[in-house]
């Protein structure tokens, strides 16, 4: 079943879910295109998705599809690299309602859980009971259990757990004949499955001398089926009794031969401790040739970090420090050798005989131990930022993942990395390697362009690449699965008999081909352009980008790159026809790393609602389809788009923590200019947007306007009017304005201040936002008291007729032109001072990063950069000259316990880490950092009433509750917004960090 599904079923079968299913059904093209992609670089549009709530919702659905002859394509986190998780058929999301863990004993070391599940959420709960599962992808905060069974994937640590095949005990799934099957130890099977099980024994006897000969002797083989379950060729084999699982049948199937009901998992206990040995190497080559004695001294994991990545890391203010811990000079690579075990003290003699290993191999003195938790911890987040940092190259010409995980035997591997290095340089390319040098699986991207020649390129690197791994009794599918990429190399890899004994596999269970069709039986080929996501010219439709002029700055996108030397041409070269805006959402490479839920930011809408056109991804490929015409002709400004780009908070999560630097918050204000320009403003986003202006004249009638939340039913009325939530109260006008009160002892002159720059640089101008000034005046009194009080001199600005505004208001109703005259104003008053070098002090996050963020792409040239060098928040200031040993006040211990929460903003400017060493200086403060995401509040956002409930669970999903169980506490919050939430929510006061401090000064 594949090919063509005609207008008519795709309607009808939209139809039938909607009536039959209790489902999102999903069939708007931009949904659909939400779901075309994978971390893959192809494309492929499905029929139609369905976000089942049950499980009859997937058992009905698989019946429809199958009386329509639709393909059905299962989904977790949608992180698979080679295409699997993309096909024309209807794709069914599991990973929003199944994610329960089923059961767990303990004492068996088993759970039983749904497929939508994700790991890391799997292995927070399993913590309690000292287990873990141990298959420790990279993407464990998104890959589900279903879609690692499906990929049969690998963690870091494979060599002491194995690959998800070695940890799977039993699968329940539906056949597409709508049997539902249980595959489990064969001795224990009865009905189909043990019908499955016979049929495929008689294959494997049957193929018996073919798979001796053909099969990879390496554990890292995941390519085809399992057919060897019968017949083990794997260094480690599948059960630990040598007995036989069905359900490892289905796992590496890549969704072709069963859909996942749910899946029995064997547990490992948690590692209590861990060491680390860094073995440094002088040459590459060394490196991997060591690999093959360092494994026999029995480590968890053996992961490369080539020079590449060594200069990266160095490069990167973040991670030089930590990076330096583990180098002996300028090494070529570093392997971290990885022990753990019951106790730290049984590991330390390990670290000794890994010393004594490297200087048996000549090496002496190449090894540095880290026995302790924290060190260890940090090298391995290094790790993993510097593969982000090499993903984060701009231009078209992008690493790509296509032989980035071939297994060879680790006694070929230091032969085949060079020898691959030399095919790469014979391309025009070149490699950055890293990952799991104890499994002979290393990654490798070369850097090539979709757009123009990747795809010549590809094929002829895959060719070599292949002829390699046979003369090396490699495999060439080591980690990532077949999926498109690679399904064309299956009966290369196996001969035409084995290829032929898996289709028989998948008719046996999937006689309709309902399944992936095209993935691991009849695969296209790995360069047939029409699947790629970035045709090139030449393909049935190639990529084009429709023109555009954007609002903003983007040339810093509009690049290209040199695929050997990674250097970038100069901004505004690139060739893009919307001025570096496409290029710029193009850097989504759908890794899916929005989709998570730890520590960070990154996406709160996604936490929330957790659907997929609410996550930073989804609305990246919806903006790239938009900007590349596939959405159809005016997509960009549609009502479509703005739903899409409606919950995003613009709170910069993802500026920070997505891998690539997707800045979704700037692109939401450029779409606001465009969808905004075409559609108009409406009466709110006018109020909300000029509330600098006319802040002056309602703080003269405060009684006025503070009615609407003292009158009866004049809350609802603006509700009604206006769109402003009736269940919040609004921030209250006051006469007393930060403008109408200065305390004119605190501020000096502008002439002092300049003249206190030059003397002995103790000099400040703060810079007052409307929100601050306006609403909470005390705040910037309290903030000049400070400074004053610590031998500053402050200086602020005096506008007449009103104040100074950064543009933020403008900026998030999408009025570019607007904030773009506002900020400049600001920028030619804080001009003179910011010359001289005074520091520009601000209280709100979001207004002062404005002039570190926005100023800078709005073309407001060198003068915008003078300011943006000096500007700084009221905590990094005191954070920086208290490290300087020039802040020095005296304050008493607050005597309660501090908490605090981080403003978006801060979090992406690093500037959380700051407001701690601050209120560190207060005697005695253990300050906490309550783990949160956005407040919600985001602005104006959560006072709108079309957003009122999502506000509130962004809230409610850590914030507020962690602000309730400590009702003693102080609450830090720097943001206006987060400090109204907060009162909202939790009833509780929050502070504005210059408040706590100024009433802790003594004297
Ligand atoms: C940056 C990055 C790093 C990665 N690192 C690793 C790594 O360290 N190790 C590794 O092995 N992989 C890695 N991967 C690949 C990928 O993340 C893993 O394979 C992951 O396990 C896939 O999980 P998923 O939920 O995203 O699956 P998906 O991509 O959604 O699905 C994977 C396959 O499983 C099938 N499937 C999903 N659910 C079901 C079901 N219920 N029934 C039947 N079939 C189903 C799908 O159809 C598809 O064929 C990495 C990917 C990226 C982008
Ligand atoms: S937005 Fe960033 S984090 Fe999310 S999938 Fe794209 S590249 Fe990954
Ligand atoms: S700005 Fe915030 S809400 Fe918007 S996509 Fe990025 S992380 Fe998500």
């Amino acid at each position: 079943m594949s090919g063509t599904v005609h207008n008519d079923v795709s309607l009808l079968l939209a139809k039938r879910l909607a009536e039959e299913t209790q489902g999102q059904v999903l069939f708007d093209l931009p949904s659909r295109g939400r779901y075309a992609t994978d971390a893959s670089i192809y494309q492929i549009m499905p029929v139609g998705v369905l976000v089942p709530h049950s499980e009859s919702d997937i058992a009905t659905a698989i019946a429809i599809a199958r009386d329509l002859k639709v393909p059905v394509l299962a989904r977790g986190g949608g992180t698979s690299q080679c295409g699997q998780t993309t096909g024309a058929a209807l794709v069914i999301d599991n990973s929003k309602h199944f994610r329960r863990i089923l059961h767990v004993n303990a004492e068996e070391g088993t759970a039983v859980v749904e497929p939508g599940l994700v790991l890391d959420h799997l292995n927070a709960r399993l913590k309690t009971h000292g287990l873990w599962f141990p298959v420790d992808v990279s993407t464990s905060a998104q890959a589900t259990l279903g879609g690692m069974a499906g990929n049969n994937s690998c963690g870091s640590r494979s060599i002491a757990y194995g690959n998800m095949v070695h940890n799977v005990l039993g699968a329940s799934a539906w056949l597409s004949d709508g049997t539902l099957a249980e595959f489990g130890p064969v001795s224990g099977l009865s009905g189909r499955a043990a019908k499955v099980a016979a049929f495929v024994q008689g294959l494997a006897r049957q193929h018996g001398a073919e798979i001796a000969a053909q099969w990879p002797k390496v554990m890292r083989r995941v390519g085809g089926y399992n057919l060897d379950i019968f017949d083990n060729q794997s260094e480690r084999p599948y059960t630990a009794d040598g007995s036989v699982n069905l359900a490892h049948l289905l796992v590496g199937a890549e969704g072709t031969l069963a859909y996942t009901r749910s899946l029995t998992l064997k547990l490992a206990e948690l590692p209590r401790a861990k060491v680390l040995g860094v073995v440094n190497f002088e040459s590459f080559h060394a490196a991997m040739d060591a690999a093959q004695h360092i494994v026999k001294l029995g480590p968890t994991a053996v992961e490369l970090v080539d020079r590449t990545m060594i200069e990266l890391s160095l490069a990167n203010p973040a991670f030089r420090p930590t990076i330096e811990t583990a180098l002996i000079g300028r090494p070529a690579a570093i392997l971290l050798v990885e022990f753990a075990g019951a106790h730290k003290a049984e590991l330390l003699p390990r670290l000794k005989d890994l010393a004594d290993l490297m200087g048996e191999l000549g090496l002496p003195g190449s090894v540095v131990q880290m026995a302790e938790d924290a060190p260890q911890k940090n090298l391995w987040e290094v790790r993993k930022a510097g593969l982000n940092i090499m993903m984060s190259l701009k231009g078209d010409g992008k690493p790509v993942s296509f032989i980035e995980d071939c297994a060879v035997p680790l006694q070929h591997l230091a032969e085949y990395t060079d020898a691959l290095t030399e095919v790469f340089a014979r391309h025009g390319s070149r490699g950055t390697w890293y990952a799991h040098a104890s499994v002979g699986t290393l990654h490798v991207r070369p850097i090539l362009d979709m757009r123009r020649d990747g795809a010549q390129k590809m094929r002829a690197i895959a060719e070599e690449a292949a002829a390699l791994v046979r003369k090396y009794k490699g495999a060439y599918s080591g980690e990532h699965g077949d999926g498109l990429c690679r399904g064309e190399w299956i009966e290369w890899q196996f001969g035409p008999a084995i290829n032929d004994a898996f289709r028989a596999i998948k008719h046996e269970l999937d006689a309709i081909n309902l399944f992936n069709p095209g993935k691991i039986i009849d695969p296209p080929k790995m360069d047939d352009a029409s699947l790629f996501r970035f045709p090139p010219p030449g393909a049935p439709t190639p990529y084009k980008r429709i023109d555009i002029k954007p609002v903003l700055d983007w040339s810093a996108w509009d690049v290209q790159a040199d695929p050997v030397t990674e250097a970038t041409t100069a901004p505004g070269t690139g060739g893009d026809s919307t001025g570096g805006l496409a290029k710029a959402v193009e850097m989504c490479n759908n890794n899916g790393h929005c989709r998570k839920f730890d520590a960070g930011t990154m996406c709160p809408s996604y936490r929330v609602t957790r659907d997929e056109q609410h996550l930073t991804r989804g609305r990246a490929n919806t903006l790239r389809l938009a900007l590349s015409g596939q959405l159809g002709p005016d997509a960009f400004t549609s009502e479509a788009m703005f739903e899409t780009m409606d919950l995003c908070v613009g709170c910069k999560g993802c500026k920070r923590d997505c891998p690539t630097g997707v800045d979704m918050a700037k692109m939401k204000v450029e779409f606001l200019a465009h969808y905004k320009g075409h559609h108009g403003h409406t009466l709110k986003d006018r109020l909300v947007a000029h509330l600098p202006a006319y802040s002056r004249l309602a703080s003269r009638l405060p009684w006025l306007l503070n009615l609407r939340d003292r009158l009866p039913g004049a809350a609802l009325l603006t509700e009604q009017w206006l769109g402003l939530s009736a269940k919040r109260s609004l921030p209250r006008w006051r006469s007393d304005t930060f403008w109408r009160r200065p305390d004119a002892a605190l501020f000096s002159s502008l002439g002092a201040t300049l003249a206190a720059a030059k003397a002995d640089g103790r000099a400040a101008v703060l810079f007052v936002d409307t929100f601050n000034g306006s609403f909470e005046s005390e705040n910037a009194i309290a903030a000049a008291r400070v400074l004053k009080a610590a031998g500053y001199t402050v200086h602020t600005l005096q506008k007449s007729g009103g104040h100074y505004c950064c543009g933020r208001t403008y900026l998030a109703q999408g009025m570019v032109d607007q904030a773009k005259a506002r900020v400049s104003e600001l920028i030619e008053a804080l001009l003179p001072l910011a010359r001289a070098g005074v520091a520009v002090v601000g209280l709100e996050p979001s207004c002062l990063l404005t002039l570190r963020d926005e100023a800078l792409v709005m073309g407001l040239g060198e003068p915008a950069e003078a300011v943006a060098a000096q500007a700084l928040l009221f905590e990094e200031f005191i954070a920086r000259e208290a490290r300087a040993g020039r802040f020095a006040v005296k304050l008493k211990p607050a005597g309660r316990a501090i908490l605090l929460h981080g403003h978006c903003h801060q979090k992406a400017f690093g500037a959380v880490s700051p407001i701690l060493d601050v209120l560190k200086l207060i005697p005695e403060a253990k300050p906490e950092l309550i783990e949160s995401s956005c407040c919600g509040m985001a602005g104006s956002f959560g006072y709108e009433a079309s957003h009122y409930e999502v506000s509130m669970q962004m809230a409610e999903a850590s914030l507020l509750p962690a602000v309730r169980k400590a009702p003693d506490a102080i609450i830090v919050a720097d943001g206006t917004s987060c400090r109204h939430q907060i009162a909202d929510g939790a009833q509780r006061e929050a502070l504005h960090v210059a408040r706590l401090l100024e009433s802790l000064l003594t004297g």
